[in-house]
Order: C-alpha cells, then structure tokens, then sequence
C-alpha cells in the first residue's frame, strides 16, 4: 500500500547525545539517596523524609516541606527535587472525570499525561518518551518521530503529580487514591527499557521508597519489542503487559505496527505467551477497530485462532483519527460483527472507552510536539 518507514536508531546510541534533565530523587531507590544526602552532608534520615514528603504525601514543591530546616531544604531542594515538569496546560471533561496535562520538560520537550476517574479506581495514562519513534501510521505521536526519552524521575512525576490532583478530591465521585498505571501515554516504554523498569519499581515500593501501588495494577503497553517483552519477563516484576497487534496477519501488521517488520506475529505472540506463563498474567491485546483496513470478519477469525485458548484479553480500541489521517473508526454493527466472531471463538473480548476524546487525550492523539505554540492556560484543574 505504502512505503514501510524504517525503523529509526536508538537514542541513546553514541553520536545522538539527547540533553537529559538533572537528578532526581525518583531516579534513585532510597539507598541511593541516602548516600547522596549523606554525600551533601546531611544526616542520612533525611533522604527518608524528603521521600515521605514526595511519595508519601505527594507534596513535590519543596517550599511546602517546613519540618526541613531552610538551609537543609535548599541544599536537598537544588540535588534532589529539580523542577522536571512545567504544567503549560491542563483540561478536564468527561464532568470532570478525565483530566490531561501537558507538560514542558527542561528542554522544551512536551509531553502529556491523562487521569482517568471511575467509581472504583483512578488510573494515570503516563508518557514514557518525547515523542516516539515507532511510526505506526495511526497514532498522532508515531507521526513526529523520538525526541528524546525521559528520565526515570520524568515518568515517575507524572504520576505523583496526578495522585496528588486525585488526592485532593479533584474528581468527583472517584476514589482520591491513585490505584492504577498504564504506559499508554507517548513513547514506546520498552524502547526506553532501564529507565521505564526502574519507574515501575518506584510505582509499586511501599512509601516513603516508592508510590506503594500494586504491581497488578500497572500496564505496560509496547509495539512488541520482542527481546524487551523476554527481558521484562525475567525481572521481579509482574505488571500487566499490553500488546499492540492491530492486525493478526504480517502484511497488514508489517504496515501498521512498522516494527512488524522485525519481529513478525508469530514471535509476539510467543513472546507474550512466554510472558504470561511467567507471570501469571493474562496479556492484552490491543486492537485499534480501523474502517475497511483491519476490521474484515475473516481478520476477527484469523485472530481468534491466534488467541483461543491463552491467557489473554482483547481490547478493540474504535480509532480515534488523527488530523489529516485518511482513517476512519469501523461502523458499530461492523465492530459487534468483530466481538461476536472473538468471543464464539472464545477469546475474552472488550470495546475500550473513549474517554478524553474532547480534550485530544484518548488513545493516539497525545501529540503534544505538534503543540508548540499554546498559549499557557490552565483549565478546570488549577
Ligand atoms: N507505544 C506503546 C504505547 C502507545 S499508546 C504501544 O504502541 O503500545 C497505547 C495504545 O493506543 C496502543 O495500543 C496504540 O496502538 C493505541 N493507539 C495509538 N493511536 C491510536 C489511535 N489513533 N486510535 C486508537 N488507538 C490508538
């Protein structure tokens, strides 16, 4: 159909030298800072009280930490609690329950994140890198390219930031506590391995080292870096793992998902068969519904062979266009046609919300790098 992008380098590799932003005590677990307020000269227990403040009570201005006396407050303030995040905007809909921010790092960069309400959870749809080079010719982020990935502290503060929003009862009719993570935001998490990982591990420590949140409740979802998923799967950890198929045949999957072209349907799905026996977790299978493109009845049988019988669940996600895509969302009767045929063939199958839709934040269209010339405003969350 089109001309396959390539797959772009890493950018971390030598020559590309992205300019990352300073330390931060969210980069470190709380060894780390312990040594690093001990080497600043203070008394070791204060790396345990700044983390309190920061995971424990959620507070990140360090102005707001008065226990600390002023000269200790400055010193810890300069080497462990830099500014990551400059809100440049912030909008509510959905009557308050779906909230995005975006975010201007210290570079310039933007990036944004999501906080999505419900009656019996509140989750974070964090980013995990400026920009993203994947391509995937659907999503409004892959059309940009990589900037650069963020810092461990970067991905961390994003959802402290927002479990503080929540904490302060900001949405109505949801519980105040942050209980859920996804890495559905910008960015190819498994693309930025050792700094996703160690964000994940300070998500799930018990305060005052981490956030304390369950690691059941935190969803890491990739293109399907095939040797990413198997390194995943070997740490300690057992996050829910995503994956983005969109297509359950190589030629179309080698179009849409361009890392296809690399690793093929086969070796994702054993990789992420692998994953689930190793974990214990059922894998989901993201599937964008895409108007005559990957929405056909034999697609939904093809894929219900693929996944009968394994230890997982399918999300059809209704495409959310992006401007100036030529795609559109498959028809309702054409996406019940799809649930039906998954689910006769056994496979658990669900139609993701389309929350955020108004404020560009549903799934694909955080595409903040297109937005460099907002005006700074806050809306509805300040
Ligand atoms: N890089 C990761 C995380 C990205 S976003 C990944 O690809 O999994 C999370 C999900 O939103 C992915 O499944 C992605 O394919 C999907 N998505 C991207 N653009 C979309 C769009 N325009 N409409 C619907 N889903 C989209």
């Amino acid at each position: 159909m089109t001309s396959l992008p390539l797959i772009p380098v890493d950018p971390d590799a030598p020559g590309r030298r992205p300019k990352m932003p300073p330390r931060h005590l969210a980069d470190l677990d709380l060894s780390g800072r312990q040594e690093l307020v001990t080497e600043l000269g203070e008394p070791g227990f204060r790396a345990k009280q700044v983390s309190n403040h920061y995971f424990g009570r959620l507070v990140r201005d360090p102005a707001e930490m008065t226990d600390l006396p002023a000269a200790t407050r400055e010193r810890l303030a300069e080497s462990l609690l830099p500014r990551l995040l400059t809100p440049v905007r912030e909008l509510a809909c959905d009557d308050g329950a779906t909230r995005k921010a975006l975010w201007r790092l210290h570079d310039g960069s933007l990036v944004e994140s999501v906080l999505m309400g419900y009656p019996d959870r509140v989750t974070v749809c964090i980013s995990s890198q400026a920009g993203c080079g994947m391509a995937c010719p659907f999503c409004a982020t892959g059309q940009a390219g990589l900037t650069r990935n963020l810092s461990t502290a970067e991905i961390v503060d994003q959802a402290v930031y927002l479990a503080g929003v929540a904490a302060s009862g900001a949405v109505a009719g949801s519980p105040p506590r942050l209980s859920h993570v996804v890495f559905m935001g910008m960015g190819e998490p498994l693309a930025n391995y050792a700094r996703v990982v160690a964000a994940i591990r300070r998500l799930v420590s018990p305060a005052p080292e981490g956030l304390g949140l369950s690691q059941r409740h935190i969803t890491v979802s990739t293109v399907g870096l095939v040797p990413a998923i198997r390194r995943l799967a070997s740490e300690d950890l057992s996050v829910t793992l995503a994956l983005s198929l969109h297509a359950p045949d190589d030629d179309l999957r080698d179009e849409l998902v361009p890392v296809n072209q690399r690793w093929k349907v086969s070796e994702v799905l054993d990789a992420a068969w692998d994953y689930a026996a190793r974990t214990g977790r059922r894998v989901s299978i993201e599937y964008a519904m895409i108007k005559d493109v990957n929405d056909q009845p034999w697609r939904a049988d093809l894929l219900g062979r693929l996944l009968a019988g394994k230890l997982t669940h399918v999300n059809l996600i209704p495409l959310n266009p992006t401007p100036g895509s030529r795609w559109d969302a498959s028809p309702k009767p054409v996406e019940r046609e799809f649930v039906r045929r998954l689910r006769a063939a056994g496979v658990s199958t669900t139609v993701r919300d389309t929350r955020g839709r108004e404020i560009d934040g549903a799934c694909g269209q955080l595409a903040a790098a297109q937005d460099q010339d907002t005006d700074v405003s806050r809306e509805a969350m300040a």
